[in-house]
């Protein structure tokens, strides 16, 4: 049996974040990767989604040429090109890392690791025993229990399709249908979303989501609630899925049927049993410095948590914390109350904080400071189809509890809001602050 002081189970974000203090501390690190370091978010997810997320800004101010004046052809997007450019902007990053990781003097091992004891694991036949064992192995699309489930594609499928399809269902109305759904339906695709819950985009405040839905059909995507897809059958060349939306049955065709149905940890194949790790159906219970409740010795960080937000700076942060654990003992512990999210649509809806909904059941008094900031000038100048914020405050502090901004250079100001929630900068302190003018940031002092 070889012996380590932390072995990582995954090489992403959560993992690579382990590393840190762990390896500053002179601990002996070993990291189990079966596929490319780094993970979901350089490798099928962030950077590359955010490729196509680029050019299809570029088709959208295209559209609105005509409004500076600009006259300009029907554009005409070569996808299979695009694909590639996705392919080799991220090509070298797996084997940067693996640099990286010789420099900081961890053992990368590939393969995939499972449990076969509380403080142990096999990989490729290797025995490796450890002091504390991080399990970072990340996220997978929820799997649909429906007839027909073998014809969906996912994320994955669709980063790597040199095809573009002529008409696409989302199964899930979750970031990354609508972000991959706004890429498709700018370069020309039929994209419908089919979402079961009333709800859709549910973690984000539901006014912004209203705008965020106005704009997404104004593009002419198909947008059903409280469907229910019942089955997928094969239709000649293309795909058929039933639905079920107001108590009727409904059929849309499609080429590609893509399950967006959220993404659950993943952790199955591990032999979580044989690590003395207690959790339901794969999620891990855990206590407040992300060890394993049942299992001290094991910790859980990254989308493989079941219940803190897959986002790829939240696998990092957990990831140090893990690190910063392992080396000081049990004292760190995640606070999330002031991480941002975007929603990368065009235009994105950028979020920090509390909703109004969560704010008000919470019994804060607060106020919310909506503006419809469409014909501010900013907002005219670049010709913004929509431009709209709402600014939760504290009545009796001050203090700024969320912000939710649509369009407006919202995933860039959003961080002027969370660096503002998290040392305690109160909105009339926001305000009274000199901008560049002009500039979508010096709309701060008027939004609240
Ligand atoms: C399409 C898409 C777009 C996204 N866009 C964004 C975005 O714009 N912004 C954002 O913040 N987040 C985004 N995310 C989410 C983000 O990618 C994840 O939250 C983040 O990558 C999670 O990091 P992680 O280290 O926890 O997991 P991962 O990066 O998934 O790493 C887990 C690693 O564990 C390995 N592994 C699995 N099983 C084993 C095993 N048995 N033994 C050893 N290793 C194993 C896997 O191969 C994998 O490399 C996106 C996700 C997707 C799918």
């Amino acid at each position: 049996m070889e012996t380590y002081d932390v072995v990582i189970l995954g090489g992403g974000n959560a993992g690579m974040g382990v590393t840190v203090a762990t390896r500053a501390a002179g601990l002996s690190v070993a990291m189990i990767e079966p596929r490319d370091l780094g993970g979901t978010c350089p490798n099928r997810g962030c950077t590359p989604k955010k490729v196509l997320v680029a050019a299809a800004h570029a088709l959208d101010e295209i559209e609105r040429a005509d409004r500076h004046a600009i006259t300009v052809d029907r554009p005409r997007l070569d996808w299979r090109a695009l694909i590639e450019r996705e392919k080799e902007l991220i090509r070298d990053i797996p084997s940067r890392l693996w640099g990286l990781m010789a420099r900081r003097g961890v053992d990368v091992i590939s393969g995939e690791a499972v449990f076969i004891g509380a403080n142990a694991i096999r990989v490729n036949g290797r025995e490796i025993e450890a002091r504390n064992i991080v399990i970072a192995t990340g996220s997978k699309p929820r799997p649909l229990p429906i007839p027909g489930a073998e014809h969906l594609t996912n994320s994955d499928d669709v980063l790597n399709d040199p095809e573009l399809p002529r008409a696409v269902v989302f199964v899930g109305g979750g970031v990354i249908a609508f972000e991959l759904g706004h890429v498709y339906a700018r370069a020309g695709v039929d994209v419908t979303i089919l979402e079961a819950l009333p709800q859709l985009l549910g973690a984000f405040d539901a006014d912004a989501v209203a705008r965020i839905r106005g704009e997404s059909e104004r593009l002419g995507i198909g947008i059903r609630t409280l469907a229910w897809v019942k089955r997928i059958d094969k239709a000649g060349e293309r795909l058929r899925v039933t639905f079920v939306a107001d108590g009727v049955e409904c059929a849309v065709d499609a080429d590609r049927v893509v399950n967006c149905a959220g993404r659950v940890a993943n952790v199955e194949g591990l032999d979580l049993g044989a690590g003395v790790i207690v959790h339901r159906e794969g999620r891990i219970e855990i206590d407040d410095h992300l060890r394993s409740r049942s299992n001290p010795d094991i910790y859980v960080c990254g989308d493989a948590v079941w219940n803190s937000p897959q986002l790829s700076p939240v696998a990092t942060y957990e990831g140090g914390i893990v690190g910063r654990n392992i080396v000081d003992g049990p004292k760190h512990r995640p606070n999330y109350a002031h991480i941002p999210a975007s929603l990368y649509t065009i235009p994105a809806l950028a979020s920090v904080g509390l909703t109004e909904a969560k704010a008000r059941e919470q019994g804060l008094r607060v106020k919310a400071h909506v503006n419809d900031m469409q014909d501010w000038l900013s907002a005219r100048t670049y010709t913004e189809t929509v431009a709209w914020s709402k600014i939760i405050v504290e009545e009796t502090t001050d203090q700024i509890v969320g912000a939710h901004i649509v369009g407006h250079a919202g995933e860039e100001l959003i961080h002027i809001f969370a660096l503002a929630m998290k040392h305690g900068i109160t909105a009339p302190q926001l305000a009274e602050m000199v901008y560049c003018f002009p500039t979508f940031s010096a709309d701060i002092r008027n939004m609240m």
